[in-house]
């Protein structure tokens, strides 16, 4: 017989202060409701409520990828630095990497992510175009040494993710379980009750992947995206930027040197001279990979990206201080006219119609004003640049962009060869011919969900735990110790374990004012309150956490109508 789980034996130490250190909601809420205590800097403990819900997010992930034939297996945590050396990652990969000694001072990893492991093992167990494809996950245990961990578990250091890596023979088969694989965490955000976009992702420094990343969309989600009315939705890093055209406040002029002393931002500039800061341009200095120096032209009020930048100018990254003194160009007033010799001019495709622009004389405080392309300087490429925003175009349809924030909460990635070549994973195709398996990955952070499903599901008093992702279903508050009222409750806390809600009752010896406040913080989706008044008249309080609803029921109803609720918010 299933029972009901009892408040004054769950391990929950509520807070009653927000603690200090939590800047998000919800890792004030975490903490607050007894869900997660912190043992070092991105690095928790997930109480047993916590680790109810984590089970159900686990569960929901594990459906979704069994139902798209993706098998569960379990990779070590610790993996050896030869095959990070075999990928070529020992190397690049940076501090995030957490590097360890066995005793006999042979080099391993905690893993970050999972590729070498599971490239290494079907390298040597699957030979044939036959076998394919195959597609394997895992929920595990990863470790990053985040710069800087933050926000509970959206940012943590060690966090839970569920990591599978496809196999196949060619790319028509990837592209079909990429396919699958994206509807399927389409399915696990609307399972776990978020509100979310998929959106166009940045391929990084090498270009040209195809990947898309699930976004819970929050204000305190730290990717900023783009998303229009017609479902084309990007984060702004990766979107292709079309900037409206601007009605300048000038139009041909002449050029002429102008003495700007002190001003040295565009901000400063536009400022001083009554104009919009759009009527500059700025010019941002980098070297390519063969140490060319290059001026990025951007329109002023824009931010540069330095994915589009490296893509536009043969891997080109930005000056520092030390690159700056090298090239002896004065930072504060760069511009394409007269720049050192050889310089590569890239401009923003934006600025291809404004017939003179204000730039930098690369002189200190000293600006061109009137500078045409064409005339006063030679422009050499002219590409998409800029950090797209709300306001720009949208790349389908032409309306304009709206703006939003979101956490990331998972992403889908064809990597193609780059692990099966690097690693020399290769099976034997339909000709007999040895050929590197065509692969993809693809991450859900559930960890973090679990965060993100709290940052669009709280108010003020607490959590609002959608039924799918709750601790438990229902919780039952006698409001009283006296006999009647706790025999009723304990009643109908029986009747819904017994129909298979998952019930906890409140069998602390609290005031009322404690337990509504517990139950309102903690957030199970359903409190049904008994009272000495209620049940002078043979009924309950059933009270909805999500809509603040409240409803009186007769009692020997109450254990019906709590199912039928719960039944509806399951998924
Ligand atoms: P981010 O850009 O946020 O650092 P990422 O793109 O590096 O994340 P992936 O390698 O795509 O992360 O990992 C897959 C999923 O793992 C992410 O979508 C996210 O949900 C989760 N994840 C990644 N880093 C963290 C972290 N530091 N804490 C909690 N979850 C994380
Ligand atoms: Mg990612």
């Amino acid at each position: 017989m299933r029972t009901a789980l009892r408040m004054s034996r769950i391990y929950a130490p509520t807070l009653r202060e927000d603690p200090a250190e939590a800047e998000v909601p919800s890792h004030r809420l975490l903490l607050r409701a007894g869900m997660i205590r912190k043992v070092a800097a991105g690095i928790y403990t997930f109480l047993p409520l916590a680790w109810r819900s984590i089970a159900k997010i686990e569960r929901i992930v594990r459906e979704e990828m069994d139902a798209i034939g993706c098998q569960e297996l379990l990779l070590p945590v610790v993996q050896p630095a030869e095959l990070w050396h075999e990928s070529g990652r020992w190397d690049v990969y940076g501090p995030e990497l957490a590097r360890l000694k066995d005793r006999a001072g042979r080099d391993f990893c905690l893993g970050p992510t999972h590729e070498e492991v599971i490239t290494a093992l079907v390298r040597n167990e699957l030979r044939s175009y036959r076998e394919l494809p195959v597609s394997l996950y895992q929920v595990n245990v990863k470790f990053r040494d985040e710069i800087r961990p933050r926000f509970g578990l959206l940012r943590g250091r060690e966090f839970i993710m569920k990591d599978a890596y496809s196999f196949h023979a060619t790319q028509e088969s990837l592209q079909e379980h990429y396919e699958a694989q994206a509807r399927a965490y389409g399915r696990i955000c609307d399972r776990l009750g978020l509100v979310w976009r998929a959106v166009e992702a940045d391929s990084g420094q090498i270009g040209g992947k195809v990947t898309t990343e699930f976004m819970a969309l929050a204000d305190t989600g730290e990717a900023e995206l783009v998303h229009c009315s017609c479902g084309y939705a990007a984060n702004v890093e990766a979107a292709e930027a079309i900037v409206p055209d601007h009605a300048r406040s000038h139009g041909r002029e002449e050029l002429r040197k102008v003495h700007t002393p002190d001003l040295r931002t565009i901000a400063e500039i536009a400022g001083a001279f009554g104009l919009d800061e759009r009527d500059t341009v700025k010019t941002m200095a980098g070297t390519t990979e063969d140490g060319r120096l290059v001026f990025f032209c951007i329109p002023g009020d824009r931010e540069l990206n330095p994915v589009k930048a490296a893509r536009a100018a043969a891997g080109a990254t930005l000056l520092d201080e030390e690159g700056f003194a090298k090239h002896r160009i004065p930072k504060g007033s760069l511009g394409p006219v007269s720049p050192p010799r050889g310089t590569l001019i890239v401009a923003d495709r934006s600025l291809k119609d404004d017939a003179s622009w204000v730039v930098g004389a690369n002189e200190d405080d000293y600006h061109f004003f009137g500078a045409s392309p064409g005339r006063d300087f030679q422009v050499d490429v002219w590409a998409d640049l800029v950090v797209a925003r709300p306001g720009d175009l949208c790349p389908r349809c032409g309306s304009g962009l709206s703006g939003a924030r979101g956490i990331e909460v998972s992403q889908v990635f064809q990597l193609g060869t780059r692990y099966s070549e690097s690693m020399g994973a290769t099976f034997t195709d339909e000709d007999g011919q040895e050929r590197p398996f065509i692969m993809g990955c693809y991450g859900v952070g559930i960890t973090r969900s679990l965060a993100a499903v709290i940052e669009q599901h709280h108010d003020d008093a607490g959590i609002r735990w959608p039924v799918s992702v709750a601790p438990a279903e229902a919780i039952v508050l006698p409001l009283s110790v006296e006999g009647e009222v706790v025999e009723a409750a304990e009643g109908i806390a029986a009747g819904l374990a017994d129909a298979g809600v998952e019930t906890v009752i409140d069998d602390r010896d609290e005031r009322a004012g404690v337990k509504f406040a517990d139950a309102d913080l903690i957030g199970w989706p359903y409190q049904v309150i008994i009272g000495r008044k209620g049940l002078a008249t043979g009924m309950a309080e059933i009270k909805h956490r999500a809509s603040g609803e409240r409803e009186s029921v007769p009692l020997a109803e109450a254990v019906a109508r709590v199912r039928e609720l719960v039944a509806a918010g399951r998924s």
